[in-house]
C-alpha cells in the first residue's frame, strides 16, 4: 500500500497580532505530530475540544501551512504555494456544519457544483452526481430541496458533493457533531461504504467513541499531542488513559468493564453491542 498521508514533526502555531502587527501570543495547536496513512485505510482521530484535531484536519486540505514539519500528502508536499491546487484535488473536505456547505437549492445542482466549477464536461457531471449520490443512500432525493432534509441527508448530501470531486482521499472534520442519532449513524455507514466499495482513503475527525470502533487505527489527540494511537481494540483498552485526556471508552466497553470489576467473567476489549450479546449469550450457555 502507498502512503496517502505522512506527517513529521508536523507543528502549527497560532500567532495572536495586536493592531500594530506586535506578537501578543503563540498557540501551538498542533505540536509535533507525526501521522501515517496508508491508501485505503480508514483512520479515525479523537480527541476532546481544542485539542488541535481541526487544525491537524486543515493541514491535510491545505487550509493550513505547517509552521514545522513535513507532510504529504499522497506524496505532493505540503506548505507549499504551487502545490494547494493539488493537495485539495487529493483530500476533500467535509466539515461539521451541513448548513454551511450547501450551495444550490436542488440536490443534484449542489452535489454537480464542485465539478462543474472545475471544467468537467456536462455529461461526466452527472454521471458523476448519480453515482455519488448513489453511493450515499440520497439518490432519490436528487431533485428536493437541500434545506428541507435533515441534518444527517444533508451531511451526506455535503459528502456526496466531495465524492464527485473523485478525491482519493476524504477528511471529515466531526461531521455528525450536529446529527441526532439516526443520522449520524447514517453518515458513519455511508462513510465506511465509500472506504469499502470505492477505496476512498478516509480520516474521520469524530469525538464520539462509538464511531470509531470500525477504523483500521486510531489517534488520540490531547493539547495538540497524539497521545494515544492505535486499533480501536488497543486504544479503547486503555480506559485510564483515555479518561485522563477527557475521553470516555464506548458505553458498551464501560459497562462491559464494570461488570468484569464486579466478577462476571467477561472477555476484555468489548467494544460493540454484538460483542456484548454474544458474550452474554456464552456466559449464559455455561451457566445452565
Ligand atoms: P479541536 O478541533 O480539537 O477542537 P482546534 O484545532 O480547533 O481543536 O484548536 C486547537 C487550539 O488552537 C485551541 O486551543 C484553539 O483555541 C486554538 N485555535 C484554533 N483556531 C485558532 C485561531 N484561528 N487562532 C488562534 N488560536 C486558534
Ligand atoms: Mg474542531
Amino acid at each position: 500500500m502507498t502512503n496517502m498521508i505522512e506527517a513529521r514533526g508536523l507543528t502549527h502555531e497560532y500567532i495572536q497580532r495586536d493592531e500594530e502587527g506586535n506578537v501578543q501570543g503563540i498557540q501551538t495547536a498542533v505540536d509535533h505530530v507525526d501521522l501515517d496513512v496508508k491508501s485505503g485505510q480508514f483512520i479515525s482521530i479523537l480527541g476532546h475540544n481544542g485539542s488541535g484535531k481541526s487544525t491537524l484536519a486543515k493541514h491535510l486540505n491545505a487550509l493550513l501551512s505547517p509552521t514545522e514539519g513535513t507532510l504529504y500528502i499522497d506524496g505532493i508536499e505540503a506548505g507549499k504555494e504551487e502545490n494547494i491546487l493539488n493537495i485539495r484535488r487529493t483530500a476533500g473536505m467535509v466539515f461539521q456544519n451541513p448548513d454551511n456547505q450547501i450551495i444550490a437549492s436542488v440536490v443534484e445542482e449542489d452535489v454537480g457544483f464542485g465539478p462543474e466549477n472545475i471544467g468537467i464536461p456536462t455529461d461526466e457531471i452527472w454521471q458523476r452526481v448519480e453515482k455519488s449520490l448513489k453511493s450515499v443512500g440520497m439518490w432519490e432525493y436528487r431533485k428536493h430541496s437541500p434545506n428541507k432534509l435533515s441534518g444527517g441527508q444533508k451531511q451526506r448530501v455535503a459528502i456526496a458533493g466531495v465524492m464527485a470531486m473523485q478525491p482519493k482521499c476524504i477528511v471529515l472534520d466531526e461531521p455528525t457533531a450536529m446529527l441526532d442519532p439516526d443520522g449520524r449513524k447514517d453518515v458513519i455507514e455511508a462513510v465506511h461504504e465509500l472506504n469499502r466499495k470505492k477505496g476512498v482513503t478516509i480520516i474521520l475527525i469524530t469525538h464520539y467513541m462509538e464511531e470509531v470502533v470500525d477504523s483500521d487505527y486510531v489517534y488520540v489527540m490531547d493539547k495538540g499531542n497524539v497521545v494515544l494511537k492505535g486499533t480501536p481494540r488497543e486504544v479503547f483498552k486503555q480506559a485510564d488513559v483515555l479518561k485522563a485526556h477527557r475521553l470516555d471508552v464506548p458505553q458498551v466497553t464501560e459497562l462491559a468493564y464494570e461488570l468484569r470489576q464486579a466478577g462476571v467473567p467477561l472477555p476484555e476489549s468489548i467494544l460493540t453491542r454484538e460483542e456484548f450479546r454474544e458474550a452474554m449469550r456464552e456466559l449464559w450457555a455455561n451457566a445452565k
